[in-house]
């Protein structure tokens, strides 16, 4: 621990003086600890963390089986690459696979690299398999794929596309309107990009019903859906997969964040004919899938499949939506399912989650104007109490 207190003084450089590429705006506050559902600064004061490193800790922090797997395995072999079998991969995809859908895995480092996959396989599935007559993509307006070129192409903000441009061509769509996508819909379309929930953008929930609309217009015009549940899989909406909720399945699947519990790592998941375009050579990963990132998604999905793991997140799910409803009253919409959940809030959200840090709760934003609340999946009812104690005394500050 000692190395870890010795980065305190560290914490304080100012743009000015920091050798860092100023790309994010960040909070003024670096942890250099974590035990459960706690986060610890340098001058050890305790933070209740209700963002999980933005939906990523599955279990909290310094997890005991994952402190446990990943010392083991950083022991024992932590990368060899893949021109080498990945015994890691195949214990893994066996793991999630019988979860989600019949199909094959590819395994990658990020979000945003699980989505390039994906949209590569829209491409074979449009060029290959299609001879070149599918070449139309569609996304939804306020949807979020990632930050490298293909998955910026389908992430509709404008501020995050403009200064890239020019991007491969994307149709966008009004999410939750079923109707929209059918008249956008023609057969030279390869692939429908969607989150089940939008998560970056504000937590919007679709309208029951949307995600099977999208499924038959998909299954109609044979062009594949490709589920972004990179931030909504792994357990977080209180189902496995958050498409799961509508008793449908994607042809592609999209997930990262909560896969690794913290350790980087991406993968998608695509049923058998859209999975056998993918042949030796078109794509690959140096890093992606190695066994210590494996080990990690290994212990994760032991865990979150573990018996009334799953059963939790839904709990404290509506305990939580609850309790804010409380706090913030009906002027405010609380959204989510599971412990994926957004408020809606009038003024920007920075004062209230400065508030909350005051208060010794670390919450997160979405879009420009929601709270984004996500904690590990292991918080219990005393913490979710915790929680809306400390959000409604920093709601209550702000006046
Ligand atoms: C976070 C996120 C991504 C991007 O993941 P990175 O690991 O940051 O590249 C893509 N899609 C969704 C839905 C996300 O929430």
């Amino acid at each position: 621990m000692a190395c870890h207190e010795g980065h305190t003084e560290l914490n304080s450089p100012t743009a000015s003086t920091s050798f860092l590429i100023q790309n994010y705006r960040r909070q003024d506050v670096s942890f250099v600890r974590g035990n459960g559902c706690y986060l610890y600064d340098g001058a050890g004061r305790e933070y209740l963390d209700a963002f999980a490193g933005v939906a990523v800790c599955t279990l909290g922090h310094s997890h005991p089986k994952l402190v446990e797997t990943l010392s083991r395995q950083a022991a024992t072999l932590i990368h060899t690459s893949n021109h080498y079998g990945q015994l890691g991969q195949e214990e893994l995809a066996a793991r999630i696979v019988p979860e989600a859908f019949p199909g094959r895995m590819l395994f990658c480092n990020s979000g945003t690299e699980a989505n390039e996959a994906a949209y590569k396989l829209v491409r074979l599935w449009g060029n290959v398999a299609h001879e070149g007559r599918k070449r139309r993509i569609i996304a939804f307006e306020g949807s979020f794929h990632g930050r490298t070129l293909g998955s910026l192409s389908i992430t509709h903000t404008p501020s995050y596309r403009a200064p890239f441009e020019p991007l491969p061509p994307t149709d966008f769509v009004p999410f939750g309107d079923a109707d929209a996508l059918a008249a956008a819909m023609k057969d030279d379309v390869a692939g429908v990009f969607l989150e089940p929930i939008q998560g970056e953008s504000g937590v919007h929930v679709p309208p029951p019903g949307f995600l099977a609309r999208v499924r038959e217009l998909c299954t109609r015009h044979q062009a594949l859906m490709v589920a972004d549940e990179i931030q909504t899989g792994i357990g977080r909406t209180g189902r496995m997969f958050c498409h799961q909720h509508e008793g449908i399945t994607p042809d592609v699947m999209s997930l990262a964040k909560g896969l690794g519990g913290g350790i980087p790592i991406g993968a998608v998941l695509a049923t058998e004919p859209v999975a056998a375009l993918m042949t030796p050579g078109l794509h690959g990963t140096t890093f992606g899938g190695n066994p210590f990132a494996c080990a990690a998604g290994l212990t994760v999905m032991k865990e979150v499949t573990s018996p009334g793991f799953v059963g939790n997140v839904v709990e404290r799910g509506l305990q939580l939506m609850e309790g804010l409803r409380r706090i913030f009253g009906p002027t405010h919409e609380v959204r989510g399912k599971g412990l994926l959940v957004g408020v809606q809030l009038q003024r920007p959200p920075a004062e209230l989650v400065k508030a909350a840090l005051a208060q010794g709760l670390v919450v997160g934003v979405a879009g420009n104007n929601t709270l984004r609340i996500a904690p590990s999946l292991i918080i219990t009812a005393v913490q979710v109490d915790e929680l809306l104690e400390k959000l409604a005394a920093a709601h209550r500050a702000q006046g």
